[in-house]
């Protein structure tokens, strides 16, 4: 058997660190059962102790995930520890993952602790947290610029306390590939126990190195690498789960190892994480990018016509993408949307599949073709867990022109009850929110706004994006209609629940 890589998949935690990349508790959800079929092997579902969204989310993952091992971050203290080990409480694998910087700048002037008090530090947490569960990873945050030799000690250390994973993260993306196969392949030289643990990297992508210094660790012996989907993450981003991926399954001649990846889940798996942060992806971007597999130049379109291999490394069907575009239209019917949904890989039925027809029948009525990427929208919107304090929308009425005063009303429902109300803004836009927030209560302070074509054409589906200030925090939301006016109502009150159910939390304290 080939040697295996781990997938440790970190979008719920280091991914939503992305400025306005917040996602709701349903939609965590969501993603960590994408990310099972997917078939990563740890999902980091957050950091337990840093808020109740967080640790909420990482129960209900707990809870409903059966395979993939979940984790927890904590800092390398009892708090943070006695938090993960309850937000776990209920998963079949757990795992708890415990960091402290080792760097000189951080431990001077972030932590003003001494070499042996780190040390000191790591070793307690490891075996504090062993109580809880055996599956501990231990992380030497900023460990590409400790010095090697200490970080030799710190990592012997951190093995004999019991930490079963090593992570060696480039935590301000600043190594380079030769650099890091070099730290990699000391720490398997001079670790005495390297043995007992499985080395682990984690890469940032500031200098747009992460998944060539992810792959450069793999070479020389790292057999956990810390992804994120689309690559989000704090500041530039991770090291995208994607190309690390394909990369190794395309490159085996190279590196000779095995991941448990569904690649066919790949895109699908994008899509969703673009639908839920609302980040869109670059056009050009590897693997998942729009014009990834288009070909423009005649001479290119020719080949690909003749063959395909002679400018197509993968074929899209590798990750789940399909050639055909358009795909239904009105007359499409039940059966026609069920065999395209399973085409794409989705198995929904019963009541789930009757919310997505509805949805799709309403698409399909205002537009000629309904488009994959439209599809996946609409299965992700539909299928949503309900909570109580959550507000829907059931209409939205405009009225605005040069001589008019803009005019929104809106109908929203909550708890199966309907609230209507209307306000006057500045715009169309402005006065939907304005009459939201006399619903919700709230008035956020709106941060950003946008709104984008889902796919081609001039009728093609949009999707806006918002993001809301309310007491210092910001919220994304996100929604997606053939209506921009509709979508934007959507994306507010995407992240207004999100506000809202934070709300409830406090009160309930
Ligand atoms: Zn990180």
């Amino acid at each position: 058997m080939k040697d295996k890589v781990y997938i440790f998949d970190t979008t719920l935690r280091d991914g939503e660190q992305s400025p306005g990349a917040s996602m709701g508790i349903n939609e965590k959800l969501k993603v960590a059962l994408q990310l099972e079929k997917l078939g990563v092997d740890i999902i980091e579902a957050g950091f337990a102790v840093s808020s109740p969204v967080q640790f909420d989310a990482i129960q209900l993952i707990a809870q409903e995930v059966k395979n993939a091992v979940i984790a927890s971050l904590a800092r390398a203290v009892e708090k943070d520890i006695d938090a993960a080990a309850q937000a776990l409480k209920y998963a079949q694998r757990k795992r708890i993952h415990t960091f402290i910087a080792t760097s000189p700048i951080h431990r001077e002037f972030k932590l003003k602790k001494t070499k042996e008090e780190i040390l000191k530090q790591a070793v307690y947490a490891i075996q504090y947290a062993k109580q809880y569960t055996d599956d501990v990873e231990f992380s030497a945050e900023d460990a590409t610029r400790t010095e090697l030799d200490y970080l030799v000690e710190v990592v012997t250390a951190a093995i004999d306390a019991g930490a079963k994973t090593i992570n060696i993260p480039d935590t301000v993306g600043y190594t380079v590939p030769s650099e890091f196969t070099k730290i990699i392949r000391t720490l398997k030289e001079k670790v005495p126990n390297i043995n007992q643990a499985v080395l682990s990297v984690h890469c940032h992508n500031d200098l747009g190195l992460a998944v060539a210094n992810s792959l450069a660790a793999i070479e020389a012996g790292a057999r956990q690498v810390e992804v994120s989907v689309n690559g989000i993450g704090e500041r530039a981003g991770n090291a995208a789960m994607e190309e690390i991926v394909m990369a190794l399954e395309l490159r085996k001649d190279i590196f000779g190892v095995e991941t448990g990846i569904v690649t066919q889940e790949i895109y699908k798996t994008s899509r969703l994480i673009v639908s839920v942060t609302g980040i869109q992806v670059q056009p050009n971007k590897a693997i998942v990018g729009k014009n990834a597999f288009s070909h423009e130049a005649g001479i290119h379109q020719d080949g690909v016509l003749k063959e395909r291999r002679t400018y197509e490394i993968m074929k899209p069907e590798q990750i789940g993408r399909t050639h055909s575009e358009i795909v239904l239209g009105r007359h499409s019917g039940k059966h026609g949307l069920q065999a395209r949904l399973k085409e794409l890989g989705y198995t929904i039925q019963g009541d789930d599949f009757e919310k997505v027809f509805q949805k799709f029948t309403e698409v399909a009525d205002k537009k000629k073709a309904v488009y994959d990427d439209e599809l996946i929208a609409i299965v992700s919107e539909c299928l949503s867990i309900d909570m109580p304090e959550m507000l829907f929308l059931e209409h939205v009425q405009i009225m605005s022109g040069s001589n008019a005063l803009p005019t929104a009303t809106v109908e929203l429902k909550k708890n199966n009850r309907i609230i209507r109300e209307a306000a006057i803004g500045n715009g169309p836009v402005d006065a939907i929110y304005k009459a939201i927030n006399r619903i919700a209560g709230i008035s956020p302070e709106l941060e950003d706004y946008g709104i984008s074509s889902i796919s081609i054409g001039q009728d093609a589906m949009g999707e806006a994006m918002v993001s809301l200030k309310y007491e210092g925090k910001v919220y994304s939301g996100h929604g997606s209609s053939t209506d921009v006016l509709v979508a934007s109502a959507k994306a507010y009150l995407n992240a207004m629940n999100k506000i809202l159910y934070l709300e409830r939390k406090k009160e309930e304290k």
